[in-house]
């Protein structure tokens, strides 16, 4: 499993699929950010990767740090709301930990989780939230923690990430009984039970693109 690689391909096509997956999923997140928040999680992730597909052909000659640093300013930038800055940095920082590295290389999958980790890290810094506050974080933080303990225990990498994006799902699943401590969602109170966290539905689909495009 040490010599698990992921190409700097994968990371671009991770892009790309999270471009074509919010044109696809949009509506479906302003559904229900139309439930408990202002109606837009999906038109935010829709201005911020359609700037993204912009400026994609003239970025992938860059390194994979690079290529997600100004694919994270794009929409820190571009976005609006809480979700632009939060995913903003997400990206931003994910590509810090393959800084030594030359244009046209990737990542091991025990590098691949230290990008994981810093992009969820900066979020929680950001947000200054955890889990159990009805946010993308209910999704990521799990994922994450899942992702560490397979990769631990020697699961291989495909495998460990499938059940990184099982754990994300069930986190995803769990925003619908709880109350929301941060974000828009808290002016709900217990209003906000019964309805999923958009931003969590976001971040479960984002990680089952990067599962999918994995070798
Ligand atoms: P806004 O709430 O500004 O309208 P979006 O609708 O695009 O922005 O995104 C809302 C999502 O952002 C929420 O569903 C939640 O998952 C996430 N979010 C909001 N505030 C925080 C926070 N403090 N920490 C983590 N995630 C947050
Ligand atoms: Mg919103």
């Amino acid at each position: 499993m040490s010599d698990y690689m992921l190409s700097k391909e994968y990371f671009i096509k991770v892009i790309e699929d999270l471009i074509a997956l919010v044109e696809e999923r949009g509506a479906y997140y302003t559904e229900l950010d139309s439930a408990i928040g202002d109606g837009d999680h999906g038109i935010n992730l829709e201005i911020g990767f359609r700037e993204v597909n912009k400026h994609l052909d003239e970025w992938k000659g860059l390194n994979v740090r690079d290529f997600y640093n100004n694919v994270g300013k794009a929409l820190l930038d571009k976005v609006g709301g809480s979700s632009g800055p939060l995913y903003g940095s997400f990206f931003m920082k994910f590509g810090l930990p393959i800084k030594a590295k030359g244009p046209e290389e990737g990542a091991t999958f025990a590098e691949f989780i230290d990008m994981m980790d810093k992009g969820v890290a900066i979020i929680q810094k950001r947000g200054k939230s955890t889990t159990g506050e009805k946010t993308m974080l209910d999704t990521f933080i799990p994922a994450l923690e899942t992702m560490k303990a397979e990769y631990a225990a020697g699961t291989p990498a495909k495998e460990a990430m499938e059940k990184a994006v099982d754990a994300g799902k069930a986190g995803l699943e769990s925003t619908r009984n709880i109350v929301a401590t941060k974000g828009r969602a808290m002016r709900l109170g217990e209003r906000a039970i019964g309805h999923l966290d958009p931003g969590a539905a976001s971040a479960a689909e984002f990680l089952e693109v990067f599962y999918k495009d994995m070798p």
